[in-house]
């Protein structure tokens, strides 16, 4: 989509701190981090939201998951974990409307969500 920021920085017209690229994702570093290790982890496809995922997109949100816990293991965060989030729309706080996956580490997180 042309005015989405996530498929500009896949695109590499917006730069970013990455940690990770294939043909199908890009894992980079949170512009504004509320833990010590939170990065995003993107489909290079535009997917609006979690709500708007495709049948055919499940093996690749599996991917996306599996990437998000290597990078989280490379990071430091195996034995104390982190949280993997996905928010979606209005009430869920996106605030980006490209399907990100966040995970945050590196700190204890409180629960529930404010
Ligand atoms: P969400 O509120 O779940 O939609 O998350 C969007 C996230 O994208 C926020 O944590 C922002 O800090 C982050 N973000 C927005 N613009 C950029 C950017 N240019 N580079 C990296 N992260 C960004
Ligand atoms: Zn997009």
């Amino acid at each position: 989509m042309s005015d989405c920021i996530f498929c500009k920085i896949a695109a590499g017209e917006i730069p970013s701190k990455k940690l990770y690229e294939d043909d199908e994702m890009l894992v980079f570093l949170d512009i504004t981090p509320m833990a010590p290790v939170h990065y995003l982890v993107i489909p290079k496809k535009h997917i609006q939201s979690l709500l708007e995922l495709e049948e055919a997109d499940t093996a690749l949100l599996g991917r996306l998951f599996f990437k998000a816990q290597e990078i989280a293991k490379e990071k430091g965060c195996e034995e104390k974990g982190g949280r993997f989030v996905i928010n979606a729309k209005t009430d869920g706080g996106q605030t980006v409307d490209h399907l990100h996956i966040h995970f945050l580490g590196g700190r204890a997180l409180g629960w529930p969500p404010g």
